[in-house]
């Protein structure tokens, strides 16, 4: 099915063994994600900063925040407990590269006590091009990029404001600034050989029809797969357009133009919008036996 067995046979044989892109290891390998990353430079319409970042989590929920210190021993005592982990995720509660000094450092620890775990990191893209060298430093392995727009007229709709240049910026020049470099780190990311897939949020009457188009952007610009994603409108959730009574799509609309898409590239389909947090196999959430008071008093082999 869409985001397995299709996939070209070198992305294939770089992708069988991670739970978020094969739906076949899903079943086998774990993945887990560690939240050190609390800021945001960017305000999207649908977030609701007490909550995690809403592109590539869940939400509603909130993660606990870690040092990276913390970090690196949870990763250690997570792949003592579960020898399926394979995969280190930084996806926020913010945006990772909001917060380059904490999630650097955390590569840097967990590249030296965990060398064979394979890490990867999410991010809103504004920050992308400025932090290539080092992301392919730390061997980094895949990027996830949240591309919502590449037309700066939608991106007002979703975008109030970028924080950029030590500036806020609003309106359709925050989000054409926010497009030209989702658009330029996605290009020099897959020209240095870095894996990288796109999120999209599916917000209706907004971006709905809008997302083939972008579709087209990021395959051309080497993305290996898009990831369609509804936008969970829920008061509970805190989503700001849901206070608005933006709604979310239905099932058939986000069934609809996945396969609108389905022709252009890989689709992804079965993403969880795991938490900033999430320990385990896909399906599972371990993160409760996890917390920092737990792994402080865990007895890990943890030496840096
Ligand atoms: Fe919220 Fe994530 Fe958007 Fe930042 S990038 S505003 S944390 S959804
Ligand atoms: Fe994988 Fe999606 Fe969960 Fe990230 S949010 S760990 S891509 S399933």
């Amino acid at each position: 099915s869409a985001g397995s067995g299709d996939l070209p046979p070198d992305i294939w044989e770089k992708v069988k063994n991670h739970p978020c892109y094969s739906e076949e290891a899903h079943h086998h390998f774990a993945r887990m994600h560690v939240a050190v990353a609390p800021a945001c430079n960017i305000q999207c319409n649908y977030c609701n900063r007490k909550y995690d970042c809403a592109n590539e989590s869940r939400p509603g929920v909130v993660s606990e925040r870690l040092t990276p210190e913390q970090a690196a021993k949870k990763v250690v005592a997570v792949a003592s407990t579960i020898p399926q982990m394979t995969v280190l995720g930084i996806a926020g509660p913010g945006d990772p590269l909001a917060n380059p000094a904490k999630t650097f450092k955390t590569f840097e620890l967990i590249s030296k006590t965990a060398p064979d775990i394979k890490l990867c990191l999410s991010t809103n893209g504004l920050a992308l091009p400025e932090h290539i060298d080092t992301i392919a430093k730390y061997n980094v392995d895949h990027v996830t990029i949240t591309i919502n727009m590449v037309d700066p007229e939608v991106g007002a709709k979703i975008y109030p404001w970028i924080f950029y240049n030590h500036k806020r910026i609003e309106g359709v020049e925050a989000a054409r600034i926010l497009s030209e470099h989702q658009l330029r780190g996605l290009e020099m990311l897959t020209e240095r050989g870095i894996l990288c897939k796109v999120n999209s949020v599916m917000i209706p009457g907004i971006n709905d029809q809008h997302l083939v188009e972008v579709n087209k952007a990021v395959k051309s610009r080497g993305a290996f797969l898009h990831n369609i994603m509804p936008l969970i409108s829920a008061p509970e959730h805190g989503t700001v357009f849901g206070l608005n009574g933006q709604r979310g799509p239905s099932a058939q609309e986000l069934k609809a133009l996945q396969d609108a898409c389905e022709g252009e590239m890989n689709m992804m389909r079965h993403c969880r919008q795991c938490r900033a947090d999430a320990v385990g196999l896909l399906g599972e959430d371990r993160s409760a036996e996890f917390t920092t008071d737990k792994i402080m008093d865990m007895e890990v082999n943890y030496d840096i």
